[in-house]
């Protein structure tokens, strides 16, 4: 039984250049397929030494095999994205292919298959006891469906990462937690008739916010009936109200559903700071979070796996990314950002906010307070109303 954290190093992505390509076709730049955002997350654990401690095993992704992505989507899909890899354009609306959010570009098969062979090998390999716990900032892409891309995801690493580890460990309960701030869709649809696999997203939900499902009633169907949760919230939820969701809705049905492995998609884009939308916590929360993670998976058979999600202010979402892989490994956050990291930041234009780890803290607005505690108290009711009695809570 080792005592290491996997990391799973983009490395292959960023040695790839379809993105490159992609920034050149397109007159406005993909939020997640673009270098900086890979580059910059990366390389704050990189730069501040993390990467070389004994506390992390650093490993590199590999591409799925075909058969292992056939575990979940459909071959006509896994198909037309290869063939878009090899010619770099060609198009397909009937697969979510060739559209803003899911472009095609040279390569971009590759790039969706590189996270789904990492993730898989980190689920294994901490389910064989191989790592303590696991972490691979790119993954946790939770829009991808079985015949369709959506979201900025291609390929669903989860889904496919989670069937094989069922094959090896038939029986066993998986329980997986999004707090990325959309609601994890295409992962809940793949296991919405399976007790056997507890989905729970907490998400953003507001008029045409993407991609709009994930109200509580959205609960699982057949013997699945109670083992799909979604917990809404509106827009300028904060950390007090965050916090609150969390502890009245979750943690109970996490400590009697006693899962054997937790898959965490931590999604950075619940913080203030992201563009694409409204949520406000600090990385206060994202540490909170890590912590009350690792106590409930210690309290069961200790087997997790984390994965970056979204986030689409890279600054932001490389401390996010960093404060959960410090706190996985039980390592101590440097105390300044290294410098060379505020140089390459700099070199992408990007703008650095508030120096440190932390966020300066403040009061929601009292004017909207009521209306935003009204929706959350709204949503924990329904979650105890409908969800609760499946698993014999009050
Ligand atoms: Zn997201």
């Amino acid at each position: 039984m080792t005592e290491r954290t996997a990391l799973y190093s983009p490395e292959s992505l960023l040695a790839l250049d379809g993105i490159d390509e992609l920034e050149r076709m397109k007159a406005v730049v993909n939020p997640f397929w673009n270098r900086a955002r890979l580059d910059v997350t990366w390389s704050l654990p990189v730069m501040a030494g993390m990467t070389e401690s004994s506390k992390i095993s650093l490993q590199q992704m590999r591409e799925a095999t075909k058969e292992e992505l056939l575990t979940f989507h459909d071959p006509s899909f896994v198909e037309t994205l290869d063939l878009f890899g090899n010619t770099g354009s060609a198009f397909s609306a009937r697969f979510g292919l060739d559209t803003d959010d899911c472009p095609v570009f040279p390569g971009v098969h590759r790039y969706a298959r590189l996270p789904v062979g990492g993730v898989i090998d980190a689920t294994i390999g901490v389910a064989k006891g191989k790592f303590k716990n696991a972490m691979s900032f790119v993954g946790g892409f939770h829009h991808a469906m079985e015949s369709q891309a959506a979201g900025f995801c291609y390929l669903n690493d989860t889904v496919v990462a989670i069937k094989k580890y069922k094959e090896v460990n038939p029986g066993k309960k998986v329980l997986y937690l999004d707090t990325d701030v959309h609601h994890g869709d295409g992962t809940q649809k793949a296991f919405y008739a399976d007790p056997d696999v507890l989905t729970i997203s907490l998400h953003e939900k507001s008029m045409g916010f993407f991609p709009g499902t994930g109200k509580p009633e959205e609960m699982g169907i057949g013997e699945g009936k109670g083992y799909s949760v979604n917990v809404p919230l509106p827009p300028l939820t904060d950390d007090v109200e965050y916090w609150r969701a969390f502890e009245d809705a979750i943690v109970p049905i996490w400590q009697v559903y006693k899962p054997d492995l937790v898959f965490w998609n931590v999604g950075a884009d619940a913080h203030f700071g992201d563009p694409l939308a409204d949520l406000m916590l600090t990385f206060d929360t994202y540490h909170r979070l890590t912590m009350t993670v690792r106590q409930l998976v210690h309290e069961g058979e200790r087997k997790l796996v984390a994965v970056g999600g979204g986030g689409y202010n890279p600054v932001t979402t490389a401390k996010v990314w960093t404060i959960v892989l410090a706190g996985l490994a039980d390592m101590a956050l440097p105390p300044v950002l290294p410098n060379k990291w505020l140089v390459l930041i700099e070199k992408y234009g990007l703008k650095m906010g508030r120096d440190g780890w932390t966020d300066r803290p403040s009061r929601m607005d009292e004017k909207h307070y009521p209306k935003v505690k009204r929706a959350v108290d709204d949503a924990i009711n329904k979650v105890k109303e409908l969800i609760f009695p499946v698993f014999g809570l009050e």
